[in-house]
This record gives C-alpha cells, sequence and structure tokens, in this order.
C-alpha cells in the first residue's frame, strides 16, 4: 500500500473510531485520540456579587445592559438560579480587577450575581440586610460545585470588592464569608493562630504601612507598595475587613485585622473539599 493510501485508511479508522471528525466543509480532518499534558481549565476563579436591586431589576441590568454574569441567585423561597452567560463564555461581570498580580479576570472567572439590596453604614453603623439562609445554602451549593468541576482553589473564590478595592463592595460585609469556609467553600484564617497573633499586636504595636501592604498582597489583593498608609491602601483594608473581619469595616489598621491578615494561608490551605 502507497503511503498516501495507508493515511487515508488510518484517517477512516480514526473516524470510525470517533476519534477523528472532519472540518464543516471537509478540508481537513480533526484527530483527537493524542493530548497535551501541559494544559488546565481557563476558568480558575469564581466572583461573587450582589445586584444591589430587586429581582426583577437584576435581571432587567443583567440582560439588557452591557454587563453580564454567568449565574443569577434570586431571594425567592426557595432561590432559583437563572444561568445567563453559559459557562464556555466570558461574562461581563468584574471590570477593571487584579488578584494576585493577574489583571483582566473575566476570561478566566465564572461571574455569580446575587439579589440583594446591597448595604450602606449609617450612623447606626448598620452594614446592610442579612442574607436568608436559603440564598446562602443556594450559593454555597452553587459555588461549591463549580469550584469541584474546574478544581478551583480556595482562595481564588472571592468577591468583587476583593479583585476590585477600589471600586466595589460588593457582596458586602453581611455576606458570610467565615459560613461558607466552614462548609468547604473559599479561604479562612487559622483562628488559633489569629488569636495568638492578636495577643502579640497588642504587646508590641501594630506594624507600619510597608508591612500591610506587603502581606495584603501576599494574599492576593492588589496595593500600592508605597509605604505610606494612604487612601487606596485604606479601601483595600476595607476590602480585607469586608471579607475576613465584617463585624466592623473601618479600613484602619488595627489589631484583630493584622491578626487575622497574618494568619491567613496565601494559598492552597484552604478549606474547599
Ligand atoms: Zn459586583
Amino acid at each position: 500500500m502507497r503511503i498516501a493510501q495507508r493515511f487515508v485508511t488510518l484517517l477512516a479508522i480514526l473516524i470510525l473510531a470517533g476519534c477523528a471528525s472532519q472540518s464543516p466543509e471537509g478540508r481537513y480532518t480533526i484527530i483527537d485520540s493524542m493530548k497535551s499534558k501541559g494544559q488546565n481549565s481557563r476558568i480558575d476563579m469564581i466572583v461573587l456579587h450582589y445586584t444591589a436591586g430587586s429581582k426583577t431589576s437584576s435581571l432587567a441590568v443583567l440582560t439588557n445592559k452591557d454587563v453580564g454574569a454567568h449565574y443569577l441567585v434570586t431571594d425567592d423561597n426557595p432561590p432559583l438560579v437563572y444561568r445567563l452567560v453559559n459557562e464556555s463564555m466570558s461574562a461581563w461581570h468584574a471590570g477593571e480587577s487584579s488578584w494576585y498580580g493577574r489583571t483582566y479576570i473575566n476570561p478566566r472567572s465564572i461571574g455569580i450575581e446575587i439579589v440583594h439590596p446591597g448595604w450602606e453604614r449609617n450612623v447606626n453603623g448598620t452594614m446592610g440586610a442579612p442574607y436568608p439562609i436559603s440564598q446562602i445554602h443556594t450559593v454555597t451549593a452553587l459555588t461549591r460545585d463549580l469550584a469541584k468541576r474546574y478544581d478551583i482553589k480556595p482562595e481564588n473564590i472571592v468577591g468583587h470588592s476583593d479583585v476590585a478595592p477600589l471600586r466595589k463592595q460588593d457582596p458586602g460585609p453581611s455576606f458570610p464569608w467565615k459560613e461558607l469556609a466552614h462548609d468547604g467553600v473559599g479561604r479562612w484564617f487559622d483562628e488559633n493562630a489569629a488569636a495568638k497573633y492578636e495577643v502579640e499586636f497588642s504587646k508590641k504595636g501594630l506594624p507600619d504601612a510597608k508591612w500591610w501592604q506587603a502581606q495584603l498582597k501576599r494574599v492576593g489583593y492588589s496595593v500600592p507598595e508605597t509605604g505610606v498608609l494612604d487612601a487606596n491602601t485604606r479601601h483595600v483594608i476595607s476590602a480585607f475587613q469586608m471579607h475576613y473581619r465584617p463585624e466592623w469595616v473601618s479600613g484602619k489598621p488595627d489589631v484583630q485585622t493584622a491578626a487575622r491578615l497574618l494568619a491567613l494561608p496565601t494559598t492552597g490551605t484552604g478549606l474547599t473539599r
């Protein structure tokens, strides 16, 4: 058999075996039987948001404006889960953003919007409405499924405010990150270590601005390394507090925030299971 004939025979066998397919116009054949070792999913982050609106207004914005999210979890009881963008597509949810020094997060992430009115600090220090338990259970289940499916590291399950701390405040300080982490979703700090560090910081005093900036950067945040506790650095401290010390979001360095920051693992040692 001549080489050309052998090739045609081989292709015919591959096509019959389901390992090859013809291009739409039959101009070439794609062989699917060999795979590269060097590959991973293009999705390696999940970003959680609140919509700051009702279900109706949230659906209207997410289906009519130039914004998008893969999923919308409503505040119905039980909550509904709308898939507004297929997971294979990039949704326009994070905007200008950065995490662990990598920018342009939309193409590598799944965006989940949660119907919630948002939060504001008022004279009573109110942090916004609590999220209904059924809604949190649904968000947790959805996030866990996605994290398992895409093998997403715990530290890469974040809030919009974590990846855009100068612009965004969602999902806000009433979002129960600790509960999610204890349910096996996302990253949390070592509480025993934090208690020990808190005593130490109380004795020796708070670290300087350079320390805060280096530590916030270590755990993923984009932070200016000016060595000065400027307005932008305070915004990033606020974002950290919203996630890990939501009891009081001040944007000011304090002993408890420093202790929790130091006790937060850099990578790979979170709780997702
Ligand atoms: Zn958002």
